[in-house]
């Protein structure tokens, strides 16, 4: 089988298997190689590592994970793909193909029987739709992993990385950095894809802390603290949180955890770290 990652080979196989492109499914396959060569660098790939990809399509970035990785799984949701798949990949020993969505697979289980356990790298040319549950759903149900490399929007790689003060610093940001550490790896623009997307695309890198970065005593109350402020962007920080359904402080209450952190009344949320939002939590803790 040729090497796929080039226009030619892409329509060859898909002129052969009479293959439709499913836009609910964000299918955007890969035509440049330099782009496919920077995600397995990203992602720093060895022959010791247990790869899942999530959204395999023909196989393009599969068929470099094969070469490059000890063993990959790779989950397709669209069965179309699935003899298209057994050829592209007939020549690797080392690849499963699962027609699965990635939402509802049992990673765990499926971790615990084929690699001990033991942590995993992801990588993917994420399908844009569900970029972000993608994402926060390998976090929050607490896979272990190694590092996340994927291709998403390029705006939201921006928002991803961004720091406090920064037009693009937000909840993603928030909730991503709790559990990782962003690096951008490359921007790729629509013509790397087939078809074309919309918007421009960035290769983002997120290692996983092996320590948390900060101690928080009531995750769900930060990330709500999290939620309220960047709802209500333009208000203060203690109006938001005391105007949000979700929180029951008054005002009084804020005011005095922000004082107590040394942080004034009129700040806003989007001006905050996380450090200070684990503070924030834990001091509200105490206080209520
Ligand atoms: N990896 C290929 C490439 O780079 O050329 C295809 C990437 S394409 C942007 C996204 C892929 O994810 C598509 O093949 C699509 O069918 C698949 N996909 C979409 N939703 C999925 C889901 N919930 N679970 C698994 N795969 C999904």
């Amino acid at each position: 089988m040729a090497k796929l990652g080039n226009p030619k080979n892409t329509i060859e196989i898909l002129n052969k298997y009479k293959f439709v492109f499913q836009k609910k499914f964000g299918q955007n396959f890969l035509i440049d190689t330099h782009v496919l060569d920077k995600i397995v660098k990203a992602a720093e790939i060895t022959k010791d590592d247990f790869v899942l990809e999530i959204g395999p399509g023909i196989g393009t970035l599969t068929q470099y994970l094969c070469e490059n990785a000890r063993e990959v799984i790779a989950v397709e949701i669209d069965k179309a793909l699935i003899p298209i798949l057994s050829e592209t990949l007939s020549e690797y020993q080392n690849v499963t193909v699962l027609n699965e969505d990635i939402l509802k697979i049992d990673l765990k289980t499926l971790i615990k029987e084929r690699n001990n356990g033991n942590p995993i790298k992801v990588v993917a040319n994420l399908p844009y739709y569900i970029t972000t549950p993608i994402i926060m759903d390998l976090f929050e149900r607490q896979i272990p992993l190694i590092n996340v490399t994927v291709m998403v929007q390029k705006e939201v790689a921006d928002r991803m990385q961004a720091s406090p003060g920064s037009k693009d610093y937000g909840a993603l940001s928030l909730a991503v950095q709790y559990y990782a550490k962003p690096y951008i790896a490359a921007n790729v623009p629509p013509n790397c894809f087939m078809p074309r997307p919309n918007v421009g695309s960035a290769v983002i890198r997120l290692l996983l802390h092996q320590d948390p970065p900060i101690i928080v005593k009531d995750e769900v109350l930060m990330f709500r603290l999290i939620r309220a402020s960047f709802n209500q962007r333009r208000k203060t920080l203690v109006n938001g949180l005391n105007n949000s359904p979700d929180l029951s402080f008054n005002k009084e209450v804020i005011m005095e955890a922000l004082h107590s952190l040394g942080l004034s009344e009129k700040i806003r949320g989007e001006a905050l770290s996380l450090n200070q939002f684990a503070s924030l939590a834990n001091r509200l803790s105490e206080l209520n």
